[in-house]
């Protein structure tokens, strides 16, 4: 099985030996004919000119598999017609959920509240997890984790996803349910991906619909949120704090006003990470599913865009 490696070159010494490794009968090839592959693995930054890679020419091709779990930058390409399937990975999975909960707890237990200035402030007690109302939106593989995660810390959570799809231990709200699952959110979780519908979702309208001083915390995608109305929001303290690794533009431009905001913390789009290690694993049943024309894992709806 010929498959080209369709990442950026400064990928290739991390991710190569492990992809070799979980896929011995694979032939992983930088470049040739493109007629002659027989699979894609694909990551953004591919190809490096920066123009959309044209996949017309890989006719043998049976599948295209993302090395990233968003793919919003490839599912619109015209010229793809073979499946696309996104990447779920333990590792990254592991990643998104100690990231969500380590934020949601320093907001839930305002461990900022304490400059060490000698002032004794012992005038307020964090309320318990399970006082916290927190809100998951998106119970795809990576907001049903959080969303989990943060139920075994005792915090009283509900999720949100289009479909309301049911998710073992969580209680979801539906697509038309938002207004109930913004309504209740103490701190709200962003794990959606970018699509048309998700695109401006948070905006000053939902924010209103907070509880008064409700934190975010967005590692899903920057386009969710209209930046401009979360800073309103955040100036007149509806919104009290902002945890971001996501934004409309990246990496986020030094004067962009988040960078200063004191009510911001600001994380380069460091959530989580595909591990190798963990991801070839994936890697490798796909391709070998694809070759015995066998369904594939977490196939990418185009209509839906993820
Ligand atoms: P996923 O398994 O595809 O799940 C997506 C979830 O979003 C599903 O629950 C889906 O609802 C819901 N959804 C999609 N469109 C919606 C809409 N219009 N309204 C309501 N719900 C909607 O994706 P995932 O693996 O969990 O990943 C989620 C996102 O995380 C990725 O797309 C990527 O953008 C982001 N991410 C960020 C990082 C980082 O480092 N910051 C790392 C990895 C991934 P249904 O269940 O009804 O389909």
């Amino acid at each position: 099985m010929r498959v080209l490696y369709a990442a950026p070159a400064a990928s290739w010494d991390r991710w190569s030996t492990h992809l070799r490794a979980a896929c011995p009968e694979m032939e992983l090839l930088r470049g040739g004919d493109p007629a002659s592959f027989d699979a894609l693995i694909y990551a953004p930054g591919y190809p490096e000119s920066g123009e959309p890679l044209d996949f017309r020419p890989f006719t043998r091709a049976r599948l295209v598999q993302s090395l990233w779990a968003g793919v919003e930058r490839i599912v619109g390409n015209a010229t793809l017609t073979q499946p696309l399937c996104r990447m779920v990975d333990p590792g990254l999975e592991r990643g998104m959920v100690e990231y969500c909960a380590g934020w949601a707890l320093r907001l839930h237990l305002g461990m900022d509240a304490y400059p060490q200035d000698g002032v004794w402030r012992n005038g307020l007690t964090p309320p318990l997890a399970d006082e916290r109302r927190v809100t998951v939106l998106g119970t795809g593989a990576l907001g049903a984790a959080v969303a989990r995660a943060l139920v075994a810390v005792g915090f009283e959570v509900v999720g949100w996803s289009a479909s309301g799809r049911a998710v073992e231990g969580l209680r979801v709200l539906p697509g038309e349910a938002l207004a109930e699952a913004l309504g209740r959110a103490e701190i709200l979780i962003s794990l959606l991906p970018d699509t048309p519908e998700t695109r401006g979702l948070l905006d000053a309208a939902r924010f209103a619909l907070l509880p008064r001083g409700a934190a975010l915390i967005n590692p899903g995608r920057g386009t969710l949120i209209v930046e401009d109305d979360l800073l309103a929001a955040l100036d007149a303290g509806q919104v009290g704090h902002a945890v971001l690794d996501v934004f409309q533009t990246e990496p986020l431009p030094p004067a962009h006003p988040f960078w200063a905001h004191p009510r911001v913390t600001v994380t380069p789009h460091i959530a989580a990470e595909t591990r190798p290690q963990t991801a070839a694993l994936l890697v490798a049943e796909n391709l070998r599913r694809a070759m015995k024309g066998e369904p594939l894992l977490h196939r990418v709806d185009r209509e839906r865009g993820y």
